[in-house]
């Protein structure tokens, strides 16, 4: 087996995959490591499993909008068909992700990597060396200091459950949390989302969270704000959450617990101190171009390094091709984190992407942020889905009329939101905006009436 490589990549996700590819056509011999079965988490764990259980629960939304306007009768998810046909996406990804490889002449290792030197990295009974070395290690669920922490269900094993139990607790209130609970509820699951600080899915406007807390409330959603989880104790086959909130006490019976309370990156087992790699809590210390400041032979990217990109995957997808593109080309090239557009894909969706008010205001736009903020459920793209959930707001800079961030809940909020990072990433104005021409009737086609 051969052991000397001009790059080894840790991990086979998003931030790995693009750039091993790169390397491997550019004539590198380059090798891969994934301690887990090939593919990562957005494609077998995350994103993409996710968006099909979402996919059953809209139609469940949508029949319930309509009831009494045209649609009778009730379906409901079963479970275990809906997991069979998930099934059907991820169970072929290790398999052809292998193959992908192997046909473009990576070598690829299965085990846990760990640094042994600046150079070298151990995989089992394996010692490989190598010029280069991309850590795309990903994140991992944080440990909670809870009583009771190890009863906690991570969001992988959510996403195998052959059956949805009646009663889940989910513990933070992150976007996950929020996915999964619309999800439940919609599967007929009663549900409870704790949450320690005053505001759930804090990256987001609070107008629009407000929204969608308003709707999660009436699908049957318990939302227990500023209330701190202390312990989960097992009864039997179901747990007793417990928590506090100021003086209150909750207590909850459930038969699931859930962790929806935030990822980091998962580089704790890595050794780095053999390797002088040095790290920070968000991540691998890295300088613009992606590579560490400490052991300049290793980069990083995606969710296991700490820079501006959120933890998402088109954001790890474009470092990797950074890190490539530096690997090959020498420092050059710079990430772009100006446009994020990222989605919760609860129901209503919540979309945001650039500045948030607070931000523009921060980074010196004070008095030329323009805001501008609607209650769109009266418009006839939700009216006529019965949506009662929709709002826009648009942060623009008065003086140049370009859109610094747009912030979006509704069902149509996922696509929108990409009509606005295109018009944040080529700095248009909503002069051009209102120029152009969409199709009618779609979504889009309100745009302009929005600015
Ligand atoms: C439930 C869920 C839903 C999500 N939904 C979305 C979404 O809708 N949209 C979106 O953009 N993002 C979403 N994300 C985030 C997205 O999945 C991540 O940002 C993305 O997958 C990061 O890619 P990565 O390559 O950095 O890491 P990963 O895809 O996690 O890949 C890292 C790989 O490294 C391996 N590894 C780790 N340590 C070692 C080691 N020491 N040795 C060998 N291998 C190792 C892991 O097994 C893993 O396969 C979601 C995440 C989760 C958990």
């Amino acid at each position: 087996m051969q052991k000397k490589f001009d790059l080894i990549v840790i991990g086979t996700g998003s931030a790995g995959t693009a750039a091993a590819m790169k390397c491997k056509k550019a004539g590198w011999e380059v090798a891969i490591i994934d301690s887990r079965p090939f593919g990562g988490t957005c494609a077998l764990r995350g994103c993409d499993p996710k968006k099909i259980l979402v996919g059953a629960a809209n139609i469940i939304d949508s029949v319930d909008r309509m009831k009494g306007k045209g649609i009778t009768g009730a379906p409901t998810i079963n479970w275990n068909e809906l997991m069979e046909f998930k099934r059907t996406f991820t169970e072929p990804v290790p398999e052809n992700r292998l193959e992908g490889f192997q046909k473009a002449g990576i070598v690829t290792f299965h085990g846990e990597a760990v640094f042994v030197a600046e150079d070298k990295i151990q995989v089992g009974e394996n010692e490989l060396t190598a010029e280069k070395i991309l850590i795309a290690n990903g994140a991992k669920p944080v440990s909670l200091p809870i009583n009771g922490a190890e009863h906690l269900t991570m969001s992988d094993e959510f996403l195998e459950l052959d059956k949805l139990p009646a009663r889940l607790v989910f513990v933070g209130g992150g976007y996950i949390s929020f996915e999964f609970a619309h999800i439940a509820a919609r599967a007929g699951s009663e549900v409870h989302i704790i949450h320690r600080g005053k505001r759930p899915l804090e990256n987001f406007e609070a107008d629009l969270v407000d929204v969608l807390l308003e709707r999660s409330k009436e699908v049957g959603i318990h939302i227990h704000l500023g209330t701190e989880v202390k312990s989960i104790e097992k009864i039997d086959s179901s747990f007793k959450v417990i928590g506090e909130n100021g003086s209150e006490s909750l207590e909850l019976d459930c038969d699931l617990v859930l962790h929806g309370a935030g990822r980091v990156p998962n580089i704790d087992e890595m050794q780095l101190e053999k390797a002088n790699v040095e790290r920070e809590p968000s991540g691998i210390t890295v300088n613009e171009y992606l590579q560490n400041v400490s052991n300049l032979r290793v980069y990083a990217a995606g969710d296991a390094a700490a820079t501006e990109g959120l933890p998402l995957t088109p954001i790890a997808s474009m470092e990797s091709h950074v890190v490539a593109s530096n690997l090959l080309k020498g420092n050059q090239k710079t990430p772009s984190y100006k446009v994020m557009p990222t989605v919760v894909f609860t129901i209503p969706k919540l979309a945001a992407v650039g500045l948030s008010e607070d931000q523009a205001k921060e980074k010196g736009y004070n008095y030329k942020v323009k805001v501008l903020q609607k209650d769109i459920s009266s418009w006839y793209t939700y009216k006529r889905t019965n949506e009662k959930h929709a709002m826009v707001k648009v942060i623009i800079d008065e003086d140049s009329d370009q859109i610094l961030g747009a912030h979006l809940i509704g069902q149509e909020a996922d696509e929108l939101i990409n009509h606005f990072a295109l018009a944040i990433q080529f700095n248009l104005t909503t002069y051009d905006l209102k120029q152009m021409i969409f199709a009618y009737p779609t979504a889009a086609s309100d745009i302009a009436s929005m600015l």
